[in-house]
């Protein structure tokens, strides 16, 4: 275990916000991150990946729903309006399913993947994947037009370092598109809403304006900031949940909102990641408010 200060400017001892698993994330007022702190060092963490320890196990990213089919196209729409092809580098890959869609829209596509498991799906996608943190030497040196993750932002144990790295891997004017949460920038009362921080997977949390901060750092200037409210999704998958602990009380998944052994091609499965999908992109897209959880995609060029 190691302790740390904020990522940002650096400040230390701060307040409290989250607990979770034993764990505590602390939130520095001024930059509005919440970091954990004391937490797993950078080779407990990296470990835990490799041996799939981590609280989102690899057979859930290399079962492709429906769900991820409709958030692949949004993502790739989104990417296209800036950098319309070239070579695309993803971290944290996992499926692959995302370089799929990108490689059919006539990207070059290559993948950091540090989890056996899912790198190994790649591979037999024929997806050039890389089972190592983006490194000087990753893919022969190859620079990208574009560099992309989703969800991956809260896992990596120095985030302004990992940012430069990406920048120092594009190309002149290439593009960073990355998918993360704001809660460093939430109110108590919307925190709560969240059933799961995944602590200690999750190392940090920012919010707009500490992404701001930590993009100007490193050397991207912000294109464009999309915002989806986490509310209501959030606020469905707690009703499901519930309603699941009320009919089957007792069992290893009465916590999670659909049965783990319903197939994926089951309707009700399907149904369940349309009306997921609904709640967190299109209804979320209408609805986003200061403070409360939300989804933020982001889109940065190197400067
Ligand atoms: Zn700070």
């Amino acid at each position: 275990m190691e302790t740390i200060t904020c990522p940002l400017c650096h400040r230390g001892n701060q307040d409290a916000v989250i607990t979770e698993h034993g764990y505590t994330g602390c939130l520095c007022p001024e930059c509005q991150v919440i970091y954990l702190s004391p937490r797993p060092t950078p080779e407990e963490t990296l470990a835990s990946y490799r041996q799939d320890h981590a609280c989102v196990p690899a057979s859930m990213y290399i079962a492709k729903t429906c769900y991820q089919t409709l958030h692949n196209r949004l993502t790739l729409r989104l990417l296209r309006r800036y950098c319309p092809a070239g070579a695309l580098l993803e971290i944290g890959a996992g499926g692959g399913f995302f370089l799929e869609e990108a490689r059919a829209a006539a990207f070059s596509v290559a993948a950091i993947e540090v989890n056996p498991t899912q790198a190994a799906a790649m591979r037999a996608k024929a997806i050039p994947c890389e089972e190592q943190a983006l490194s000087d030497a990753s893919f022969g040196g190859q620079h990208f037009e574009a560099i992309y993750h989703c969800d991956v932002l809260s896992h990596f144990s120095d985030p302004l370092e990992t940012f430069r790295r990406i920048h120092t891997r594009l190309q002149p004017g290439g593009y960073h598109l990355f998918e993360t949460s704001n809660f460093g920038g939430v109110a108590p009362a919307g925190l709560r809403l969240v059933n799961t921080f995944q602590l200690p997977d999750h190392l940090f949390f920012f919010s707009p304006h500490s992404l701001r901060l930590l993009l100007e750092q490193s050397g991207f200037a912000l294109v464009a900031l999309y915002r989806y409210a986490e509310t209501w999704h959030l606020r469905f998958a707690a009703a499901l949940r519930a309603a699941r602990r009320l009919l089957a009380p007792a069992g290893p998944h009465r916590d999670t909102a659909i049965p783990a052994a319903l197939h994926l091609d089951d309707p009700l499965h399907r149904a369940y990641f349309h009306l997921l999908y609904f709640a967190r992109y299109d209804l979320g897209r209408l609805t986003a408010r200061e403070q409360q959880p939300q989804t933020l995609i982001v889109v940065a060029r190197k400067v």
